[in-house]
């Protein structure tokens, strides 16, 4: 099995937990995986320089040009060729690097989206871990795949659950898929707590370590709602039949039930490195020397339905998702404005939810698309982050705050 598998992969996004989680995975089955092209953002130089000279990728781009020459200066001394690139195009020329067989989409954020756009149109398969481009983008992404013949491979812990629990399942045969939701940070504080709650209460994710914005996300549960419509555009299942639950020990990554009621889970420890291997390796199986999952010692499974009035994230995900259109991308760009705001200390955590829900509305009543094109998902992308920055929620009721 383990000879089957040769890989040469760009990386996009490598100085983040998922891009440097997928760099263990390289380093666990090295004669498997072979690192052509690296990608970051740009605020850790430093790191991303240590991961060129041990990976010797051929290509390499950092988002932010201000970089750029500083990363030339620090890569002078380099005993072989590289390609160094900035900003979009930068980012484009590593997902279309010709050499290449599959693209790791570890950047966060929206900006994922043309660099993966570009990435299927040059026919390379997708390791998909950057939610937010196909939840703005689906509606341009999903009939993108289609024509190019690519594979796109989810490697965020649900979808992956779900897609090894769909392998040989016959077409048709799938009735429903059971997200489960860890609950986040906040699973065991009751709403009139969550006034008060602060930036580093909703970075405490009681399961996982992951970024600070998929952790805020987990929190609020608009992480789970942005996987539902993940979830809806990767497998096409309708959104009423898409269901979350909540499942505090995070052992049970999702769960498909078939038309005949019997319901299939995949189980594992809550780590990363797992669902990322599965899309890397697939169809294969590769072996990882890591400890058997005991399910003796977790002891305990247990499922409760998740409180909306806690978590009005997720319902305003549902909404959007049924809405289609350019509304998934106003939802994602509002939210990611809204955690970008709470983090700054700008707005209140209570308040993420108020942000994005003004957003919404007023982008149906103005300049929702039914079947947008690229170019209305990145306008509406661009609308929603302005209104979602200029829109005070003003919720009075926060603890330090001078109104009574
Ligand atoms: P992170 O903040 O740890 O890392 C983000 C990476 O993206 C960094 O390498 C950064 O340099 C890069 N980046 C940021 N802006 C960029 C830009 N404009 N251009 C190019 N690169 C840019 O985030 P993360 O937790 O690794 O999450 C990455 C993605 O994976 C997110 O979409 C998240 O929802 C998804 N995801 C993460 C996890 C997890 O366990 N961390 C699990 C499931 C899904
Ligand atoms: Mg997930």
């Amino acid at each position: 099995e383990t000879t089957k598998v040769h890989k040469k992969i760009v990386l996009l996004g490598s100085t983040g937990s998922i891009g440097t989680q997928t760099l263990e995975i390289v380093d666990a089955c090295s004669e498997n995986f072979q690192v052509v092209g690296l990608a970051c953002g740009g605020s850790r130089l430093d790191q991303f320089v240590s991961q060129i000279r041990k990976y010797r990728p051929k290509i390499v781009a950092v988002f932010d040009t201000t970089q750029l020459q500083r990363l030339h200066t620090l890569l002078k001394d380099l005993d072989y060729d590289c390609q160094i690139g900035g900003g979009e195009q930068g980012l484009v020329d590593c997902a279309c690097f010709p050499e290449s067989d599959l693209v790791v989409t570890g950047i966060v954020g929206c900006a994922g989206l043309i660099p993966t756009v570009a990435a299927i149109k040059a026919g390379k398969d997708i390791c998909l871990a950057n939610k937010e481009t196909l939840i703005a983008g689906g509606p341009v992404i999903a009939p993108l795949v289609e024509k190019h013949r690519v594979n796109v491979l989810p490697a965020d812990s649900e979808h992956s659950a779900i897609f090894q629990c769909l392998q040989g399942v016959p077409s048709g045969a799938l009735s429903k898929i059971i997200l489960t939701a860890s609950g986040g940070a906040f699973r065991d504080t009751p709403l009139e707590d969550l006034h008060y709650v602060t930036l580093n209460d909703a970075l405490k994710h009681p399961n996982w370590t992951m970024g600070a914005k998929i952790t805020i996300d987990s929190a609020t549960l608009m992480n789970k709602g942005l996987e539902v419509i993940e979830a809806h555009f990767l497998f096409g299942t309708a959104y009423d039949n898409i269901q979350v639950v909540i499942h505090p020990q995070s052992i049970v990554h999702s769960m498909i039930e078939l038309c005949d009621t019997s319901v299939i889970a995949q189980m594992g420890w809550p780590d990363m490195r797992l669902p990322l291997l599965y899309a890397m390796s697939w169809p294969h199986r590769l072996f990882l020397p890591y400890s058997s999952l005991d399910l003796v010692k977790v002891g305990t499974l247990s499922f409760k339905e998740p409180d909306r009035n806690k978590y009005p994230c997720l319902d305003l995900a549902y909404e959007a998702g049924k809405r289609g259109g350019t509304m998934p991308a106003v939802l994602n760009a509002a939210n990611e404005e809204a955690v970008f705001r709470f983090r700054n200390n700008e707005i209140s955590y209570l308040e993420i939810a108020k942000v994005i829900e003004h957003t919404m509305s007023h982008h149906e009543t103005g300049l929702f698309v039914e079947r947008p094109s690229l170019d209305d998902i990145l306008y509406a992308d661009q609308w929603a982050r302005k209104t979602a920055r200029d829109f005070s929620p003003k919720l009075h009721f926060m603890k330090h705050s001078a109104v009574a």
